[in-house]
């Protein structure tokens, strides 16, 4: 176990368990829960096992927050929109909670532990009835019956580096599955929040992992998604490593493995040698490069140059050929000039990701670079993020040129937008592929020949199913 993790025990663990059947028995208590969940994909595992917890506590999913006994925000602070959407959806739900007294509303995840937050809810938000923050996850039943008769909102914040083994999580999907390896992050990139609410890297323990991707295989689950803020740093300080994990998780024969996020200064050599080699390990990376600018990165705190990235991507495409690129990228950082500037756009230029998530600065107090002096105007920012769109939209297009005449097995997520008469899902490579298809699909593995490119998505035929 890594840094400073504090391993709940089994004693801790089955407090929670025997307060989930009381509550479960009591009359008073409320019959149908709705979450809103907020940010990244570890807070939408954070809901999954939150709504576990709820489903074993007797409550049942209600599809509309309004018409929900308990209704929970699970929020996220890394950018400021995300946060005042959040407490915007909380004030008008007090609206209903005026007509319906009994109604319980709980904010939980980053934007609670943020500093300030806690004090802020019960000075401005008094109907709240719960608030909690992500450490404090596996001690939701407790906090729940506490919050079920008080007078007061509960609120409970602590920067506890804990590790919970053994929670019920009510999965969004039956075909596909997030397991959280490891949870914090030790980087302190000067942009971001995360270390701050989510606190120090700590990892589970390997066993633990395989053990639920294990359980997850037997219930016919065909893609796992290893998550952590940055996977490649795994184990640090112990015996355990990614690479190895990885290599563990691809010989249990889950049909498909993806991972994220990863840092590209923890890229190692050994970790693009075990994805050449996996059988199930999907060729697809997610690398957040943020900018192409040495200058902008190492005031970004980021412990790598744009050489160094470049050549990171060179080794994985030498190594997985072909493989989905995609990326995160900031735009209008405090100091970036104009040169800086072009220096990320050049970088977007060379790579052509297949994807790529794009952002204008967003200060976020108690951050270093929300104090440093030379913040960007906003006209700037928004001239800039329009040209790194259209450039990336551009060498998308272009990137994707790359599936056509070539075959993809496609793991059916849903029915299309388009039409009924056809279901859409991912490619292994990562991108959103159509075909032609029924609801009798969803969750089966497809294989695909891929015949044209329309709005960043490959359309194509189904050959036959694997
Ligand atoms: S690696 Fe950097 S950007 Fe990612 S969570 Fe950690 S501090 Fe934030």
């Amino acid at each position: 176990m890594s840094g400073t993790a504090e391993i709940l025990s089994e004693e801790q663990m089955a407090v929670q368990k025997q307060l989930m059947q009381e509550i479960a028995s009591r009359e008073d208590r409320p019959r149908t829960y709705h979450i809103v969940t907020y940010g990244c994909q570890m807070n939408a595992h954070d809901s999954e096992l939150i709504a576990g917890m709820l489903e074993e506590m007797g409550l049942t999913p209600a599809e509309k927050r309004e018409e929900a006994d308990f209704v929970l925000f699970n929020t996220c602070c890394v950018r400021e929109n995300a946060e005042r959407r959040a407490l915007g959806n909380v004030t008008w739900l007090n609206e209903v909670k005026k007509k319906r007294p009994d109604m319980m509303i709980a904010v939980c995840g980053c934007m609670v532990q943020e500093k300030g937050m806690a004090e802020r809810i019960i000075r401005q938000y008094g109907f709240v009835d719960l608030a909690f923050g992500t450490s404090n996850l596996y001690r939701f039943p407790e906090l729940f019956l506490k919050a079920l008769h008080a007078e007061h909102v509960v609120v409970e914040v602590s920067d506890r580096n804990t590790v919970a083994e053994g929670l019920p999580a009510r999965r969004a999907r039956r075909d596909a599955a997030y397991i959280s390896i490891m949870q914090g992050c030790n980087n302190f990139c000067t942009y971001c929040i995360v270390p701050y609410v989510r606190g120090r890297e700590r990892s589970r323990k390997m066993e633990d992992i395989l053990r639920e991707a294990e359980e997850l295989q037997a219930a016919g689950v065909q893609e796992v998604m290893l998550l952590g803020q940055n996977v490649n740093s795994y184990g640090a300080g112990t015996q355990a490593s990614f690479p190895e994990l990885l290599q563990r998780v691809d010989a249990l024969g889950i049909p498909r493995i993806r991972f994220m996020t990863s840092h590209p200064k923890d890229l190692s050599d050994r970790l693009i040698e075990v994805m050449a080699q996996a059988r199930h390990v999907l060729p697809q990376f997610h690398l957040p490069v943020q900018s192409g600018s040495d200058r902008i990165l190492m005031r970004m705190n980021r412990h790598y140059t744009r050489a160094q990235y470049l050549e990171r991507v060179q080794r994985l495409r030498e190594a997985v050929p072909g493989i989905g690129l995609t990326t995160d990228l900031i735009v209008a950082f405090p100091g970036e000039t104009e040169e800086d500037f072009a220096d990320t756009m050049s970088l977007v230029d060379r790579v052509g990701y297949d994807s790529a998530f794009t952002f204008i600065y967003s200060p976020r107090v108690g951050t270093q670079a929300a104090s440093f002096p030379d913040q960007i105007a906003p006209e700037t920012a928004k001239v800039r993020i329009q040209a790194l769109i259209a450039l990336q939209e551009m060498r998308q297009r272009e990137a994707m040129r790359r599936f056509l005449g070539t075959e993809e097995e496609v793991l059916v997520e849903g029915l299309s937008k388009r039409s009924e008469r056809f279901v859409s899902g991912h490619g292994t490579h990562g991108v959103s592929v159509t075909l032609p298809g029924s609801s009798r699909d969803i969750g089966t593995i497809v294989k695909v020949r891929i015949e044209e490119i329309k709005n960043n998505t490959l359309l194509g035929s189904r050959q036959e199913e694997t």
